[in-house]
């Protein structure tokens, strides 16, 4: 098997008026099938596993107020929570662990899993910003206890991955980069969030309107020599379609063709320093054309075939100079 992906779209973790739903995967979901992949079916987690990074006090309340209180919105984001959202959670978990470990043990080159509830807002000890257990930071803790040393997780959501930072600000063996829009939900990652953490915890806060220019720069100037120094053995890309410019809810500037670049060059990077392992994980996205196009673009770069991709949506915003931002960003980490 080359590439494999999971599909787990939680029809009934829905909530009225809510961007963070089942439809956002509907574009998507009869083009599965077209892509020169494999379906997995995901597995839930166990509890073990989402005690690879959840407080069990945290999982234990959750699933209370799931089965007791249900539907709820548990923060101010809003998070919300149905009756089948502890389920729904465990299995988008375990839909992660099933492409990370399809990977790791070699029955896959690469992989995508594509999953609702998110995470990577998700921290420790609380569910946060629609997410309720942080996939990638669940795989990424497995992966380490499956024999790797370095692992390394890309954020690109348009929001900052603050879960996925909680997570590992302490844990030398996960180099972490996010980049987001500086100034939106949740009001972290700043360049300097984690002075202990130089070259290891790299945040990328970008202005407005930056799109397919200033994330190619990013990607150039601070993916590859982070990705260089800190030598991961596997990479996973927490990727959100959110950073789309006509995303309904962030401001960023990527076009369809600017998310396929990335996913040229995050594959690219892990196969030159990772052996090619590398595990897209979904993020947000609330727009399920974006969300359609995006995935496209991921699977034709993790499966080096075309898929017809036709997406013309160039951003129609100017893009912002980002040259001095990224420059102070490579001197803070000493990246070279
Ligand atoms: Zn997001």
């Amino acid at each position: 098997m080359e590439t494999a992906y999971t599909f787990v779209p939680s029809p009934n973790h829905i909530y009225p008026d809510h961007p963070e739903r089942p439809g956002r995967l509907d574009t998507l979901k009869p083009k599965l099938d077209s892509y020169d992949a494999e379906q997995l079916d995901a597995k839930p987690a166990s509890h073990d596993e989402i005690g690879l990074v959840h407080d069990p006090k945290f999982v234990s309340t959750l699933e209370k107020v799931c089965r007791e209180e249900a539907p709820a919105v548990i923060d101010y984001a809003p998070t919300y929570v149905t009756k089948t959202s502890f389920e729904d959670a465990l299995l988008a978990a375990g839909g992660v662990l099933t492409c990370s470990r399809a990977v790791l043990n070699g029955d896959a080159k690469n992989a995508f899993a594509i999953v609702r509830p998110p995470g990577h807002h998700a921290e420790p000890d609380k569910a946060m910003g629609f997410c309720i257990f942080n996939n990638v930071a669940i795989a990424a803790r497995d992966a380490l206890t499956h024999g790797l040393d370095r692992v390394m997780v890309l954020d690109y959501d348009a929001h900052h991955g603050n879960g996925t930072q909680a997570a590992f600000l302490n844990d030398e063996r996960v180099g972490f980069l996010s980049a987001h829009q500086w100034g939106i939900y949740p009001g972290t990652g700043w360049i300097t969030d984690a002075p202990h953490a130089k070259k290891r915890v790299v945040n990328v806060p970008l202005p407005a309107y930056a799109g397919d220019t200033v994330y190619e720069q990013v990607a150039d100037q601070i993916f590859k020599p982070f990705v260089e120094s800190f030598k991961p053995q596997m990479i996973f890309i927490s990727v959100g379609f959110d950073a789309h410019w006509n995303d309904p809810i962030t401001m960023l500037g990527l076009s369809s063709n600017g998310y396929s670049t990335l996913a040229n060059k995050v594959v690219a990077l892990a196969e030159k320093y990772c052996d090619g392992k590398i595990v897209f994980v979904l993020e947000g996205g609330y727009d399920p054309v974006n969300v359609a196009n995006g995935t496209d673009g991921a699977f034709e770069a993790l499966t080096k075939s075309k898929y017809g991709n036709e997406a013309n949506d160039p951003n129609p915003y100017r893009e912002p100079d980002c040259e001095s931002r990224i420059e102070e960003i490579r001197k803070w980490h000493g990246l070279s």
